[in-house]
């Protein structure tokens, strides 16, 4: 049907802003990145860049340009079949911003770029190890595309040194053709984390699942499973916004307390950690959970 859900209360939510946010902002100006946070207007901005009582700063920089060759319908990051080249710069002036902005978790996330053979992986290696040649310390997340499921491509990020792999399943299998690109398929995600994992065992994985496209509960209760079972460490669980009306509709709103259910879940499953809201992207305070969860 056409007709459009109202936005629950829970949704409508004030920014809280703290003070490591100021600051980041104000570096930011100079510095020519340009961040997820800021581009699509995320409303946790002011917990993932303050940081929380550690002031642990988490931030997302998407590389590999703004143009993707795959059209999920959820997604507004505009699609085309020939995107323009890769900027060679890219990985030197990123790492180069990164680490002189001060961050202390960075997620690097790209589009998927099908038309390159190696996907991109190349360069997002590259970003990754600029970044930990001139900061150590900073943790450094890699959001990656599928690469089509290729293990080479899959294991050339990781041995760049990432402290987490992160790709995301995004929604259960049923709905797979319905919300993701054709060429997005649910066992190849599940097959990418899974080699992460044999790869490279100490490496902390993560997956991330959109909620409100019109999901059974017993469908996610096994996405889950599949993903503990994939070896995945870490979900995250939030709400579907639908970005223009050009994109796929809500079919739910899930209330804050179904989200808190499936933390339950979520901690008797035996993930390190389980953030669920419906807020929550799967990059939201990656830095403050780490911290927190990982290195105990
Ligand atoms: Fe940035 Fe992700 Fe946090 Fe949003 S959830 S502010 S995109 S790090
Ligand atoms: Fe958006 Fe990623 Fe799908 Fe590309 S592959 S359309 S960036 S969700």
């Amino acid at each position: 049907s056409g007709e459009r859900l109202r936005l629950p209360p829970w949704l409508k939510t004030e920014i809280p802003i703290g003070r490591n946010f100021h600051k980041l902002k104000d570096s930011l100006r100079s510095l020519k990145l340009h961040t997820v946070c800021e581009e699509a207007k995320c409303p946790n901005i002011g917990e993932c860049w303050a940081g929380g009582e550690n002031e642990v700063a988490t931030a997302t920089i998407m590389i590999m340009g703004d143009t993707c060759t795959r059209g999920c319908r959820f997604c507004s990051v505009k699609t085309s079949r020939n995107p323009p080249a890769l900027d060679s710069m890219e990985p030197v002036n990123t790492a180069t911003a990164v680490v002189e902005w001060g961050l202390d978790y960075v997620v690097l996330t790209s589009v998927d770029r099908d038309d390159l053979p190696d996907g991109g992986s190349h360069h997002f290696a590259e970003t990754i190890r600029e970044i930990k040649k001139r900061s150590s310390e900073m943790l450094v997340e890699c959001l990656t595309p599928d690469f089509q499921g290729n293990k080479h491509s899959i294991e050339m990020v990781l041995d760049a040194g990432p402290d987490v792999f992160a790709h995301n399943i995004e929604t259960v299998e049923v709905l797979h053709r319905l919300v993701r690109d054709h060429r997005a398929k649910y066992q190849q995600s599940l097959d990418v984390l899974r080699h992460a994992k044999r790869h490279k065992p100490t490496i902390v994985t993560k997956s991330s699942i959109m909620l409100g496209h019109g999901e059974k509960d017993e469908e996610v209760t096994k996405t889950m499973q599949d993903l503990r079972e994939a070896g995945v460490d870490c979900v995250t669980l939030g709400q579907y916004m639908q970005p223009t009306r050009r994109h796929l509709s809500v079919k739910e709103y899930v209330t804050p307390e179904k989200f808190k259910y499936w933390q339950q879940v979520g901690n008797e499953m035996g993930f390190k950690y389980t953030a669920s809201g419906p807020l929550v992207r799967s990059s939201y305070r990656a830095g403050e959970y780490f911290i927190t969860n990982m290195l105990k």
